[in-house]
C-alpha cells in the first residue's frame, strides 16, 4: 500500500476543505441548535457531486475512489457531524440500489439522490430490535403483487426529510430488506427532536401502517443476498462513520492548538504547561493512528479485498474512541469556556459520543474484532 495519497486525492481533499471551511465550519453551532440543515447546503453538497458519490456515472452520479469518499468524509465530519450523517444514511442507500437494485430502481431513483432531488435513508432500528438486528419486528405479509408492511423504525437519521429509506423486516419468519418510498400512503414520519448528539441530523420515527410496496421493491431475503446486502451496506455506513470521527479529533486538535496559543495562565501560554502538551501529544498521536487506520480501509474496499469489513470495523471502533478522548481533552483544555456554547468543543464531544453507538456500538464491534482475532 502506498501510504501517500495520491495528486487527484490531494486536491480532493482540498476542495473538500475549502468546502467546508466555507458553508459548514461558520455555521455549523447553528445547525445543531436549530436542529436542522438548510437545503441550501444539501443543493450545495449534491452539485459539488458528494450526495452521488457512490453512484455510477452511467445513473447521474460522480464516482470517486474510496480513499477520496474517506476524505470528503472527515471533512465534513470536521465541520459538522450532523453533515456527514447525510453523507452516510444517502450513501448507504444511494449504494444498495447502485448495487443491488433492478435497472429501472437505479433510473427511477439514482439521478434524483445524486442531485439531491431525493434523500435516502437506513431503516433497521426498532423500539425493541437496536443492536440485534436480526429481532426486527417490522412485518410484510405477501400480496398477489407484493407485500404489505406494518412496523415502526426509530431513530432514522435524516428521516424527517427522507425519500426514500431501505428497510428492514421479517416475511414468514424469514429476515428481508425493502425499498419503501415516503410518497407510499402508508408511510408517515414523527420527528424526533432533542438529542445528545448529531442534533441537526433530523432523526424521525418512520412509521409503517398497512403500506403496499411491488414486488420488485424487495432487494433480499434470508438466504437470497440478505446477508451480503446487510454487511456491505453496514460496511460503507461505518467506514463514513470512522472518518468522521477522524474528522472529529482534527476539529478539536486544530480547536486545543488554537486555544492553547493565546490564552495565558500562570504568566505563559497554555501550551507551555506540561499537562496541555501531554493531551496535545496524545491527541495528535491517536488522531494519526485512526486517520492510518481508516485510510487502510478504504484502501482495501478500492481493491476489493475481503478484510475491508473487519478492518473497517477495527478502524471505527478505534476513530470513535479517539474522537471521545480527543474532544474530552479538548473541552478540558478549554475550562469553562469549553463548556459554553461560545466554543464548539462542547459540540464536538457530544457528536462524538453518539460515534460509538451508531453503526455498531463499541461493545458489539469489540465483540466481533475479538471473535475475528481468534480466527486469524
Ligand atoms: C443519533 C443516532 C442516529 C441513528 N440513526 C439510525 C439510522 O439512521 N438508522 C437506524 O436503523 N438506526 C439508527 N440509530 C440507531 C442505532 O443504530 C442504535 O442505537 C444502535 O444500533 C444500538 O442499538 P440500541 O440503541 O437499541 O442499543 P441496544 O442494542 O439496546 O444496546 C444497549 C447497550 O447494550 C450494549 N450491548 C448490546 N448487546 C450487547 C452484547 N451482546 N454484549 C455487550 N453489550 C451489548 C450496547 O453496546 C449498548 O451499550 C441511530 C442512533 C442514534 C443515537
Amino acid at each position: 500500500m502506498d501510504m501517500d495519497l495520491t495528486p487527484q486525492q490531494k486536491d480532493a481533499r482540498a476542495a473538500y476543505h475549502a468546502f467546508v471551511d466555507q458553508h459548514i465550519v461558520p455555521h455549523a453551532d447553528r445547525f445543531d441548535l436549530e436542529e436542522r440543515i438548510p437545503t441550501e447546503l444539501i443543493s450545495a453538497m449534491a452539485k459539488e457531486g458528494y450526495l452521488g458519490a457512490v453512484v455510477p456515472e452511467a445513473f447521474g452520479g460522480s464516482p470517486i475512489d474510496m480513499i477520496s469518499y474517506g476524505l470528503l468524509a472527515e471533512e465534513l465530519g470536521r465541520g459538522s457531524s450532523s453533515v456527514n450523517a447525510l453523507l452516510t444514511v444517502h450513501s448507504m442507500c444511494s449504494f444498495a440500489i447502485a448495487r443491488w437494485g433492478t435497472t429501472e430502481q437505479k433510473e427511477r431513483w439514482l439521478s434524483r439522490m445524486a442531485q439531491g432531488q431525493m434523500i435516502g435513508a437506513f431503516a433497521l432500528t426498532e423500539v425493541h430490535a437496536g443492536s440485534d438486528a436480526k429481532s426486527v419486528e417490522t412485518e410484510a405479509v405477501p400480496t398477489a403483487d407484493g407485500y404489505v408492511l406494518n412496523g415502526r423504525k426509530r431513530w432514522i437519521t435524516f428521516g424527517q426529510i427522507a425519500n426514500l429509506f431501505l428497510v428492514f423486516g421479517k416475511c414468514e419468519g424469514q429476515l428481508m430488506i425493502f425499498f419503501v418510498e415516503r410518497s407510499n400512503p402508508g408511510v408517515s414520519v414523527v420527528p424526533i427532536s432533542g438529542m445528545l448528539g448529531s442534533r441537526a441530523s433530523m432523526l424521525g420515527e418512520v412509521r409503517l401502517e398497512n403500506c403496499h410496496i411491488a414486488k420488485e421493491d424487495v432487494i433480499a431475503r434470508a438466504g437470497f443476498g440478505f446477508a451480503s446486502v446487510l454487511a456491505s451496506v453496514l460496511d460503507i455506513g461505518r467506514y463514513t462513520v470512522a472518518c468522521n470521527c477522524v474528522g472529529i479529533g482534527q476539529a478539536c486538535l486544530d480547536a486545543s492548538l488554537a486555544y492553547t496559543s493565546t490564552r495565558k495562565q500562570f504568566g505563559v501560554l497554555l501550551k507551555e504547561h506540561q499537562l496541555i502538551q501531554q493531551m496535545i501529544a496524545n491527541m495528535l498521536t491517536n488522531l494519526n493512528a485512526a486517520r492510518l487506520l481508516t485510510q487502510r480501509a478504504g484502501y482495501l474496499k478500492e481493491i476489493n479485498d475481503p478484510r475491508m469489513i473487519m478492518e473497517t470495523m477495527i478502524a471505527k471502533y478505534f476513530a470513535s474512541t479517539m474522537a471521545n478522548k480527543a474532544a474530552n481533552d479538548a473541552v478540558q483544555i478549554h475550562g469553562a469556556n469549553g463548556v459554553s456554547s461560545d466554543y464548539p468543543v462542547q459540540r464536538f464531544l457530544r457528536d462524538a459520543r453518539i460515534q460509538e453507538i451508531i453503526e455498531g456500538s463499541s461493545q458489539i464491534q469489540q465483540m466481533t474484532i475479538a471473535k475475528y482475532s481468534y480466527q486469524q
